[in-house]
């Protein structure tokens, strides 16, 4: 700890951070961790609450055209861009209380404590929080921010919900969404008003913990090329009686194939390239595998991430070359469904070096990683505005119950998120070192 003086560490701060998330937890709580249903009550319950706490502390509170939360510090000069912060309400179901909450309560405290030091930012500060970031109740993220630029398309208004089998179009409605305007493809906001967008988030993997730095700085948000299913098709036989010259076998093709895959990305790596791979599901059919068979066929998944768009597709590439090889070496077919691709999400490189330089000025221990996941930000910097990130230590992952973000940590961080924000809306005061 440095001896700068933090302010979010005073009492004062320390307790209403507190309550906040607690207020957050009884909102949303299932018994297990939390569930807040993308466009659902819980989700509506945070935000409201968010929403209240604002406007008690003077901030002016609405909602955009998609539902979305929009809390605003004015600028004394309106007519400069505004500078943005915010992150999701929404959780995956029985998921934890921090995961998309976490940015939201950081930039709500950053403008209550603007706010009550009396002295106007010149640009006009902003808090979005976002509805719809989780991919597990409409089976396709950001849904929130998408409908912001305009880009949530008719197609994805009609995705059903998990449970209810409803249209996202109708959660829309009901929530006073202006669906004719969304389905439009209208901007609900300009990229070029934005002067900046930063959005504060928990880690969702395990590298802080490990190195024990209680914020990092991120690089680049990895965009993905994804397939659900990729079948490679062999011939059947029995498991004694054909000889290995003769065999067909899919299981083993698709082991040649991953080992040939590590080797490359093994090779990258060394070279400093950004890069994970992963084949989250493998199945034979269960209908007809058997120990004493050799399968027909095998299924598998991919999941291809980096945060360079050239990084994907080389690699997709030498996918094919290799699928080539295999199918030759071992008379197998690679039948590939849609090819999905989300794109990386670039961080400015000048924010980068902002939130840098902050950690350094207030002797925050820091790391600088890529996020593996995607984020809210990841669309606003597609859609031309520049973002950045800051990561918050936690443990355990996300996407469950046992997130545990530490408040200590939390504090470091958000101070770091207010230098930022102070900055870039050029506050008159000096108060942040
Ligand atoms: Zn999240």
């Amino acid at each position: 700890m440095s001896e700068f003086a933090r302010p979010f560490d005073d009492s004062y701060w320390r307790n209403r951070i507190q309550s906040v998330f607690a207020e957050l937890r009884e909102l949303s709580g299932d018994g297990v961790g939390v569930t807040r249903p993308s466009y659902g009550r819980a989700e509506t319950l945070g935000l409201d609450h968010i929403a209240e706490l604002a406007a008690e502390g003077g901030l002016s509170v609405g909602r955009d055209p998609a539902a979305n939360l929009v809390v605003t510090l004015a600028g004394s000069d309106p007519s400069l861009p505004v500078v943005a912060t915010g992150s999701h309400m929404d959780s995956v179901p029985h998921g934890g209380n921090y995961d998309g909450a976490a940015g939201i309560v950081a930039g709500l405290v950053c403008l209550l404590r603007m706010k009550s030091e009396g002295e106007a930012p010149q640009h006009t500060i902003r808090l979005y929080g976002l509805r719809g970031e989780e991919s597990a109740w409409f089976g396709k993220a950001y849904l929130g921010s998408l409908a912001l630029f305009g880009e949530l398309t008719l197609h994805d208004m009609g995705r059903p919900h998990r449970d209810t089998q409803l249209p996202l179009r109708h959660y829309l409605e009901e929530l006073g969404a202006d669906v004719a305007r969304i389905g439009r493809g209208d901007r609900l906001v300009e990229p070029a008003s934005i002067a900046a967008y930063y959005e504060l988030h928990i880690e969702q993997g395990p590298s802080m913990v490990a190195r024990r730095v209680p914020v990092a700085v991120v690089t680049g948000i990895r965009g993905n090329i994804r397939h659900f299913r990729v079948l490679c098709r062999g011939a059947t036989g029995h498991s004694g009686a054909v000889p290995r010259w003769l065999r067909h076998d899919p299981v083993f093709a698709l082991a040649d194939l991953l080992t040939r895959l590590d080797e490359h990305w093994e090779k990258l790596q060394g070279q400093g390239v950004d890069l994970v791979i992963t084949s989250g599901v493998v199945q034979t059919n269960a209908a007809e595998h058997t120990l004493t068979r050799i399968p027909g066929e095998i299924a598998f998944s991919l999941d291809i991430r980096s945060q360079s768009q050239q990084t994907l597709d080389d690699f997709y590439q030498l996918l094919q070359d290799e699928c080539a090889i295999v199918r030759r070496n071992r008379g197998v077919e690679f039948e590939f469904d849609e090819k999905i691709l989300t794109p990386p999400g670039e961080i400015a490189p000048e924010l980068k070096r902002r939130l840098v330089g902050i950690c350094e000025e207030l002797q925050v221990p820091y790391i600088e990683i890529p996020s593996g996941a995607g984020h809210d930000a990841a669309v606003f910097a597609n859609c031309g505005v520049p973002s950045a990130m800051i990561f918050i230590r936690n443990e355990h992952g996300s996407h469950n119950p046992q997130e545990k973000m530490d408040l200590d940590d939390f504090i470091l961080g958000t101070e770091v998120l207010y230098a930022a924000l102070s900055r870039e809306a050029k506050c008159a005061s000096s108060r942040s070192t």
